[in-house]
């Protein structure tokens, strides 16, 4: 390893529990917390809502804390943030509810008025919960741009009771997003890639990744079934979210990311793709790097084997599309292009290249189901 600076972050801790969600008012007690804001969407809000208006009602002794409730619109926008923030402008602390989208929403309030941060996902779809990006979208539900917070999140607070009661597709998705973290970090170490600190990566980051991949391999199949069929949270579940939530999370920002997803910035453009969940997406996405990276067959063919008993994609089929054109296929390569962890990659690769990878990936992948 080169003599240089490298950097990693974490949240300022993380709690992952069936009903960790009753430690929320002792953590605001030792947050400092007077005046709280708490986002939430209406489905999240009438599922959790009550509890925690209890739960905050019978906080411990100390001063009166005070709690405003923030109905989140559905998209992550510069608006949407500017304005809870200035309704909220003397809220000392900021809890996010939900998916993606709101949790980033509560970051851009926390981080417009200098609040600390408490992270609730109620759905482990993607790794945003722990990192400090905050992505934007436009009123057309196009990426704008990606802030980020002065520091990680205070506090990753992970209910798995209640992120097992979310329907099976997020938790599986979640997967998807997770599994390319080993190979992502990897490539972008060889590339002498920067994470999201600025830097090359340290060892510790990309053990992470490594981790986050073989306890999915181990686990996520009965996790999966666990959820599916059960909705509560067993062993098997804690590992995973485990996995998907914090290794996923530490393990891109600091470990850094590659081809898998820079071909979200491809996929997200298609008419089709556009439309599915971002883990689904870097699922298919994770084969083709691993063909671009030129890995025998047998292992990408064994890779696609295992996403599929994720119920996660393995081809253009599985989205639905049973045909690509050569139009379409050059525009994803050509925008896959544009983003900047597309450098990251050994060999080197341009969109002629990415194209190929995307056809063979394709072809391998379509053995193994829609
Ligand atoms: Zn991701």
């Amino acid at each position: 390893m080169n003599a240089e600076v490298r950097t990693m972050g974490f949240p300022g801790r993380y709690i992952q529990g069936p009903e960790a969600l009753s430690q929320l008012p002792q953590l605001l007690v030792e947050l400092g917390a007077r005046h709280t804001a708490l986002l939430a969407d209406a489905t999240v809000r009438g599922a959790l809502g009550a509890r925690i208006d209890a739960a905050l009602a019978a906080s411990p002794p100390g001063p009166r804390l005070t709690a405003t409730w923030l109905d989140f619109p559905g998209e992550c926008s510069a608006r949407t943030i500017l304005t809870f923030a200035e309704r909220v402008n003397a809220c000392d602390t900021v809890v996010a509810l939900g998916g993606g989208k709101s949790i980033d929403t509560g970051k851009g309030i926390a981080r417009h008025l200098g609040a600390r941060l408490i992270i609730v996902p109620t759905i482990a779809s993607n790794d945003s919960p722990t990192s400090r990006l905050i992505v934007l979208y436009d009123d057309g539900h196009r990426v704008a741009g990606v802030e980020l917070l002065a520091r990680n999140p205070d506090v990753v607070l992970v209910d798995t009771a209640v992120i097992a009661q979310a329907p099976a597709r997020f938790f599986a998705a979640g997967m998807g997003d997770a599994l390319s973290k080993k190979f992502e970090a990897q490539q972008c170490h060889l590339a002498g890639g920067r994470n999201f600190y600025g830097t090359r990566s340290l060892p510790t980051a990309r053990l992470m990744a490594d981790r986050c991949y073989d306890t999915i391999r181990e686990f996520g199949e009965a996790a999966l079934r666990q959820v599916a069929k059960q909705r509560r949270p067993d062993h098997a579940v804690e590992r995973v979210v485990e996995a998907t939530v914090l290794l996923s999370g530490v393990g891109f920002e600091s470990g850094g990311l590659s081809l898998a997803h820079a071909l979200v910035r491809g996929f997200s453009a298609h008419p089709v793709l556009g439309r599915f969940l971002h883990g689904e997406v870097v699922a298919f996405g994770t084969l083709v790097q691993l063909v671009a990276e030129g890995r025998p067959s047998a292992e990408s063919a064994e890779h696609a084997a295992f996403t599929q008993r994720l119920g996660l994609p393995t081809s253009f089929s599985w989205f639905g599309i049973e045909r690509v054109g050569a139009a379409e296929l050059d525009e994803m390569a050509r925008i896959t292009c544009t983003a900047p962890y597309i450098a990251h990659l050994q060999p080197a690769i341009d969109a002629a290249g990415v194209r190929s990878a995307l056809e063979a990936a394709h072809r391998i992948g379509s053995h193994f189901g829609a």
